[in-house]
């Protein structure tokens, strides 16, 4: 049996006990078995809606993390590859998250954390602890606009490109806003707490980012102009907020599918975000439009999870010998509520 026969006859065996997704990002081999596909919210909401008893995320680590938090008891969430995780999301270690925020409301002035989904399960659960919550790139403008009515100022982690863009938005003055130097385990943040330094800033930025997103800049824009004059330049807001002016469009990997969707026919589009999502976007209108990446940009995160490693994990499904993600239950608590605010903000 070749790897696509052994998947089906595993969810043949299955049934409806299976439900598989599949973030964008994941190759075509990966994706054509997804019962769903969607970006970080809508697998978030996808996930948290089955009542499947096995669920597989083809996804980064977080996405799994955020799938077991939202899971019901007798529920389990599998990943075909645990050690797939996201750059970005490890740019932000919760220990030293938490020593930022005890600096930042030590003299009782209310920051309120908001985090990207991109990050892990523990810097969700210190979000959760401070009042704070959860966005993705679909609503991240909704839930900062949120978090700035919950106190004095918000501590966004850990992209700041993204946050930079959402508040540009959001018509938040750049005077507001204030990269932290984390340096020195955050010793750098108490001093300038300590001197007064940071009441000014009410939006205050992680100095984290996607590396996958950092190689977009104004110049391969510039140059994809050049070549196609009538092209409409679409970016995903990880890209720095220069790349966004740029482009004609930004928007998270569903606002990208939709706007290609309903681009008339004969459109130019180039697009830069993850490369197998414009490779497939390229072949599902073949023909119609004409799609093609502003920079040949891969995440090597994503694709650590292959259509072998999925085979492996259903059949070890079916003999009972796979092993479900785990979550410290310290913080699934602290976590589930910042994730859950945002499910009821947006919904
Ligand atoms: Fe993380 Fe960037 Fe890869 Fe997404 S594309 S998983 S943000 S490193």
């Amino acid at each position: 049996m070749n790897t696509q026969q052994r998947i089906e006859q595993a969810r043949k065996t299955l049934g409806q006990d299976l439900v598989i997704f599949g973030h964008h990002y994941q190759n075509d081999a990966v994706i054509r078995h997804a019962d769903h596909t969607g970006d970080s919210l809508e697998l978030a909401r996808k996930s948290g809606n089955s009542t499947a008893k096995h669920i597989v995320f083809c996804g980064v680590h977080f996405m799994g993390e955020s799938a077991a938090l939202l899971a019901e008891p007798g529920q389990n969430v599998y990943l075909p590859e645990p050690k797939a995780d996201c750059v970005m999301a490890r740019m932000a270690p919760a220990a030293l998250l938490d020593r930022i925020m005890t600096a930042l409301t030590a003299d009782g002035r209310k920051v309120i954390p908001l985090t990207y989904v991109n990050s892990s399960l523990a810097v969700k659960a210190v979000c959760g602890k401070y009042g704070g919550s959860v966005c993705t790139s679909s609503n991240g403008e909704t839930m900062l606009a949120w978090a700035r009515t919950q106190g004095d100022a918000v501590l966004f982690v850990p992209d700041h490109k993204l946050g930079r863009n959402m508040a540009r938005r959001l018509g938040i003055p750049e005077t507001e806003q204030l990269i932290l130097n984390i340096s020195k385990n955050g010793r750098l943040v108490e001093e300038l707490q300590n001197a007064g330094r940071l009441n000014q800033a009410r939006l205050l930025l992680w100095p984290g980012c996607c590396a996958i997103h950092a190689r977009f800049h104004v110049e391969h824009i510039d140059a994809v102009r050049k070549n196609a004059p009538d092209v409409q330049v679409l970016v995903h807001p990880e890209c720095s907020p220069e790349v966004v002016a740029a482009a004609d469009f930004a928007g998270s990997t569903s606002a990208i599918i939709k706007y290609v969707e309903e681009a008339r026919r004969g459109s130019v589009i180039a697009i830069g975000t993850e490369i197998n999502l414009v490779r497939r976007l390229r072949h599902r209108y073949a023909g119609e439009k004409e799609i093609f990446p502003v920079l040949d940009s891969a995440c090597s995160d994503m694709a650590k999870v292959t259509e072998e490693k999925l085979a492996a994990l259903l059949e070890d499904i079916v003999n009972g010998r796979a092993c479900p993600l785990q979550i410290d239950q310290t913080q699934a608590d602290h976590a589930r509520r910042a994730l859950r605010t945002m499910l009821e903000v947006c919904s």
